[in-house]
C-alpha cells in the first residue's frame, strides 16, 4: 500500500513538523488538466500583465522571507541565515524573470519573396520535480522562467521537505495569479513524481535529484519524446596552488564544503593542493574547520546544522568512519541528525569517498604535483558541475578554468550560484543550464513563419 501521508520531521530534533496528504496518480491527472486550462488564458493575458502579477508574487515572497525562512530551517535543518538567502533567491528569481516577459522577443529573419518571423511560445504545462537540499530555490530556478514563459507549473517537492512549496504556491495566489497556473504537488517520487513525467499533458520536465532517478527519468522522457532538463549531483575540486594567498585560500576552503550541511551539489569536496604547499595547508586548515559552529539552526551564530534524515547520516557515516584519518570538528550529540565537519587525508584517489557524493560535510585532500596534473586530477570524475581554482597567476586562472570540464567555475572564490548567470553541469552532473538571461527561452518552442508578399 503506498503511503497516502508524508510526515514532516525536523531535522535538528527528529520530531514531527507536519503530516502532508501525498498526490495519487489520479490527483496528477486532474491537476495536468487544470493547469492546461490555466495555461492558455495565462499565455492568452498581456505580457505586461503577467510581468506585473510575477513582480507582485515578488513582493509578496518578500513579505514573508522570514516566515518562510523559519520553515524551512523546521523542515530542513537549514541555518536562520542561509534560508533567509534562499527565500530571497526566489524573490529575486521571480523580479528578474518578470522582467524577460515582454523582452522575450523572437526574430525576423532576411529571406527571399516574402516576411519571416520566428516566435518563441510558451511550452505548456511544466512538471518541476525538486530535491531536499535546497527545496525553495530550486522550485523556483524551474517555476519562475516557466511561468515568465507563459507557462503553467506543477510542482512536485521532496517527499522531506514538502512545507515550503506549498507556502510559495499560497503566496502566489495571495500576490493574485490565476488559480491552479502554479500548483505543488507533494507525493512520493515512484508515484506522483512518476505520473508527472509520463503524463502526456506535461510538455517538458525539469529534474533535480540524483543521477541514479536522473537516468531512468531522462529515459522515460525519450520514449515519450519530452524535453527534460537535468540537474544531478558534482564531486566539485577545489585546486589550490602554491602560487595561491593560501590563508585566503583556507580561509574559505571549510564552507566551500559544510555549506548546508554539504548537502550542497555544488559543494568543492575534493580538495586538490599542490604538494609543495600541501602540509602548510593543511596545518592551516585543521582550526578553521574546526571553527565553525555547528548547532542550533536557529541560532544566528551558527554556520552549519543537521544533515537530513536518519537515512543520509548513515549514508555520511558509511563513507567516513571515525577509523580514517583526518580532521574532524565538532557536533551536537543526542537526537537529530548530526555529523562532523570532516577532511580526510591520505585517501586513494578511488576510494569510493574521493569518487562519489557524500551529500554530507565530508571533503578529501588530495595532493597534486603541476597544473598538467591538477587539471588531470580535477577532471578525473564523472561528474563536472563545478569547482574552484586559487592562483595568483592570471594566465594560469585562464588555462585550468578551461581546462577543467564542469558548468560553474569560481576563481579565487567559490560562487557558484547567481540568479543572472547560467548555471548547470557537463557530464553527469545534467543536461541543460538554468537561471541567467536566456532561461526563459528553455521554457519555449521555437516557431517560424514565412508571409509569402508574391500572392
Ligand atoms: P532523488 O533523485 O532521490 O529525488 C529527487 C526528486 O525526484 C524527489 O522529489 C523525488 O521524490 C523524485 N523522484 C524519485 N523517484 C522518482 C521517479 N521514479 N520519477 C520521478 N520523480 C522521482 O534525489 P534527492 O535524494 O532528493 O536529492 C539528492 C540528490 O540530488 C543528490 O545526489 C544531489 O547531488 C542532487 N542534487 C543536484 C542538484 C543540481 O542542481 N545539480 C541540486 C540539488 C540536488
Amino acid at each position: 500500500m503506498p503511503n497516502t501521508h508524508h510526515e514532516v520531521l525536523n531535522p535538528a530534533t527528529g520530531e514531527t513538523v507536519a503530516t502532508v496528504p501525498a498526490t495519487t496518480a489520479a490527483g496528477v491527472d486532474a491537476a495536468v488538466a487544470r493547469a492546461a486550462r490555466a495555461q492558455r488564458g495565462w499565455a492568452a493575458a498581456a505580457p505586461a500583465d503577467r510581468a506585473r502579477l510575477l513582480r507582485r508574487f515578488a513582493a509578496v515572497v518578500d513579505e514573508h522571507i522570514e516566515e518562510l525562512a523559519l520553515l524551512e530551517v523546521r523542515q530542513a535543518g537549514h541555518t536562520i541565515g542561509n534560508a533567509r538567502w534562499e527565500a530571497g533567491n526566489v524573490r529575486d528569481l521571480l523580479d528578474y524573470s518578470a522582467g524577460g516577459v515582454e523582452r522575450l522577443t523572437g526574430r525576423q529573419i532576411p529571406v527571399a519573396g516574402g516576411l519571416d518571423i520566428t516566435l518563441l511560445e510558451p511550452l505548456g504545462v511544466i512538471g518541476v520535480i525538486a530535491p531536499w537540499n535546497f527545496p525553495m530555490p530550486i522550485a523556483a530556478w524551474g517555476a519562475a522562467p516557466a511561468l515568465a514563459a507563459g507557462n503553467a507549473v506543477l510542482l512536485k517537492p521532496a517527499e522531506t521537505t514538502p512545507l515550503t512549496a506549498l507556502r510559495l504556491a499560497e503566496l502566489a495566489l495571495e500576490a493574485g495569479l490565476p488559480e491552479h497556473l502554479f500548483q505543488v504537488l507533494p507525493g512520493a517520487g515512484d508515484i506522483a513524481g512518476r505520473a508527472l513525467v509520463d503524463h502526456p499533458g506535461t510538455a517538458k520536465i525539469v529534474f533535480t535529484g540524483s543521477v541514479r532517478i536522473g537516468t531512468a527519468v531522462m529515459a522515460r522522457c525519450a520514449e515519450l519524446v519530452k524535453p527534460v532538463t537535468l540537474e544531478l549531483g558534482g564531486k566539485s575540486p577545489n585546486v589550490v596552488f602554491a602560487d595561491s594567498d593560501l590563508e585566503a585560500a583556507v580561509a574559505a576552503a571549510p564552507m566551500s564544503f559544510l555549506d548546508n550541511s554539504g548537502q550542497d551539489c555544488c559543494a568543492r569536496t575534493r580538495i586538490l593542493v599542490q604538494r609543495t604547499v600541501h602540509d602548510r595547508f593543511l596545518e592551516l586548515l585543521a582550526p578553521a574547520v574546526q571553527a565553525v559552529t555547528v548547532g542550533d539552526p536557529l541560532d544566528e551564530k551558527t554556520l552549519m546544522g543537521p544533515l537530513i534524515s536518519r537515512a543520509q547520516l548513515d549514508k555520511v557515516r558509511g563513507y567516513a568512519p571515525d577509523t580514517l584519518p583526518g580532521i574532524r570538528g565538532a557536533a551536537p550529540a543526542g537526537p537529530g541528525f548530526w555529523f562532523p565537519p570532516t577532511v580526510l587525508t591520505g585517501v586513494d584517489p578511488d576510494a569510493p569517498v574521493a569518487r562519489e557524493e557524500v551529500f554530507g560535510p565530508v571533503a578529501v585532500v588530495l595532493p597534486f604535483e603541476d597544473e598538467a596534473d591538477a587539471i588531470r586530477l580535477a577532471n578525473d570524475t564523472d561528474y563536472g558541475l563545478s569547482g574552484s581554482i586559487w592562483t595568483r597567476d592570471i594566465g594560469r586562472a585562464i588555462r585550468v578554468s578551461r581546462a577543467i570540464r564542469a558548468g560553474n567555475l569560481s576563481v579565487n572564490s567559490h560562487s557558484s550560484v547567481r540568479h543572472t548567470t547560467p548555471f548547470g553541469g557537463y557530464k553527469h552532473s545534467g543536461i541543460g543550464r538554468e537561471l541567467g538571461p536566456d532561461a526563459l527561452t528553455a521554457f519555449t518552442e521555437t516557431k517560424n513563419v514565412f508571409f509569402s508578399t508574391e500572392a
